[in-house]
């Protein structure tokens, strides 16, 4: 079974098979995590993204889809970029958000990652509220890891992230 942990901190700074980026569709970089992950990561990143752009991803990465890359200068062998649905209050965009977690734990079993750090997507410019945000994830991912991935580690940049996936993770798993 896979170990989900939880940390406070900041993701770049983790040492992990895989680093999961909430990026945009763009795939060029934007501001919070994928800002910090490609600052700290280097421009390796980019070019590889830009590569994916001209190859398969010329419209843009589509919502709720997932793509690796080098992690460059990053203590991991692999970023994950995966884009987050921006929270509507009209239109539930849950699945989007199960299959960014979903199609993100399946490339990392592809690429054989045993570790993966998951920022809490969507949840900072994409407004996704973090509780709804926390208990998505925790039960995407209980439903979805499997092996060779050996621990999901969530990340979480500040205490109130970092509550939400810890009452979220303290909520019985569904049968
Ligand atoms: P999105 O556009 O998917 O909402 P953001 O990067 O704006 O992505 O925010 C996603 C979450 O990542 C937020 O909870 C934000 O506080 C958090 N975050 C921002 N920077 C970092 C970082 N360096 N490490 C971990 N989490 C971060």
């Amino acid at each position: 079974m896979t170990a989900i942990t939880l940390v406070q901190g900041d993701i770049t700074e983790q040492t992990v098979d895989a680093i999961v980026n909430a990026a945009n569709s763009s795939l060029l970089g934007g501001g919070g995590v994928d800002g910090a992950i490609h600052r700290r990561g280097g421009p390796a990143i980019l070019e590889e993204c830009r590569k994916l752009r001209a190859s398969v991803y010329g419209g843009g990465l589509p919502t709720g889809r997932a793509a690796a890359t080098t992690a460059g200068q990053l203590h991991a062998a692999h970023v994950i970029h995966t884009v987050g649905p921006v929270w509507s209050h009209g239109e539930d965009r849950s699945a989007l958000l199960a299959s960014c977690y979903r199609q993100s734990l399946r490339i990392a079993a592809e690429l054989g990652a045993r570790t993966v750090a998951f920022p809490a997507i969507s949840t900072g410019r994409y407004g996704w509220p973090l509780d709804d945000g926390a208990r998505i994830a925790i039960r995407t991912v209980r439903e979805a890891a499997a092996p060779p991935v050996e621990e999901v580690r969530f990340v979480l940049f500040d205490k109130e992230a970092y509550e939400a996936f810890e009452a979220a993770l303290a909520e019985p798993a569904k049968s």
